[in-house]
């Protein structure tokens, strides 16, 4: 991807642990590298196809001095979820906050914090056996699209299916949805963990009636295998609940594991 990059903007503003960084303030430097797609914007020489740095640096500066971080990793951070959020064009940005002036009783040339934040495509799965399912699964979708770190969603339609695993319970409507998000794979497991809680998801029987449940189905292309968080979805591909609804999304996404689509993956398993 091509890159856009702002270096050393010098920034006057008030970060910092310490009170009298907080009254008196210091000089900040940014550096920030925006993946951006220029290629039209260089065929037809039009600013309108391409990000406008000068907007970058103000709204940089905006968010340098309209707030007051103790960290410079709060203020990169909230920077580059601006830039991600008021420019649809980056992709992804690398912010760098320097601080040449910190208060460290030694010499030294600059501390500084340097982040990666991007729009990365995510498949998420719901379902509900229990109470409101269609309110509690439309609920979970509003919370989806109204959640400033996601964009972009994309809903299935909601289909009954019998259950899977646990069978002497009512019967599920599943969906799924796909959208872009700028929250890591923990980041995201912890919001659909909060939208469950929302909808009073408790936990008794595994794979029971739930009011709530948001599975992540699939992230980019990544592979996670950590006690907490597996991606892609260890069951998906045995699943046809899941595997409908996805391919109705996005049936020419590849299972990063098992190479195969996802419209692959559902006619396999219907065959067999
Ligand atoms: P299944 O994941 O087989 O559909 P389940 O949805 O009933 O089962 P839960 O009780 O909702 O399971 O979740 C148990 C734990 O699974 C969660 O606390 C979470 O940490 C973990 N987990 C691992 N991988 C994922 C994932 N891809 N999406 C959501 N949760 C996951
Ligand atoms: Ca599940
Ligand atoms: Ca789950």
């Amino acid at each position: 991807m091509d890159k856009i990059c702002i270096d050393e903007l010098k920034i006057f503003a008030h970060h910092g642990v310490f009170e009298h960084e907080n009254i008196n303030g210091q000089n900040f430097y940014i550096n920030a590298v925006l993946s951006v797609d220029t290629e039209k914007a260089g065929m037809h020489d039009d600013l309108a196809d391409s990000v406008d740095y000068s907007a970058v640096c103000a709204l940089l500066n905006k968010v340098m001095t309209a707030n007051t971080f103790r960290l410079i990793e709060a203020a990169a951070q909230t920077a580059a979820e601006a830039v991600l959020s008021e420019f649809p064009q980056v992709k992804n940005v690398e912010i760098e906050v320097r601080k040449p002036e910190a208060p460290i009783d030694m010499e030294f040339r600059s501390v500084s914090v340097k982040i990666n934040r991007g729009w990365h495509r995510a498949v998420i799965a719901l379902g509900s056996n229990k109470g409101d399912s269609r309110g509690y699964i439309e609920q979970a979708v509003a919370q989806l699209c109204s959640c400033s770190h996601i964009r972009g969603v994309r809903c299935s339609e909601l289909i009954v299916t019998k259950p899977y695993g646990y069978t002497e319970q009512d019967d599920f409507l599943n969906g799924a949805v796909m959208c872009e998000t700028m929250l890591s794979p923990h980041g995201l497991l912890e919001f659909c963990q909060s939208v469950e809680n929302s909808a009073n998801r408790t936990r008794e029987i595994h794979w029971g009636p739930r009011t709530l449940d948001l599975d992540i189905i699939l992230y980019d292309d990544e592979i996670i295998s950590e006690p907490d968080l597996i991606v892609p979805h260890p069951d998906m591909h045995n699943r046809q609940f899941v595997l409908g609804p996805v391919a109705q999304l996005a049936p020419y996404y590849r299972h990063p594991v098992l190479g195969a689509t996802v419209a692959q993956l559902l006619e396999r398993l219907n065959k067999n």
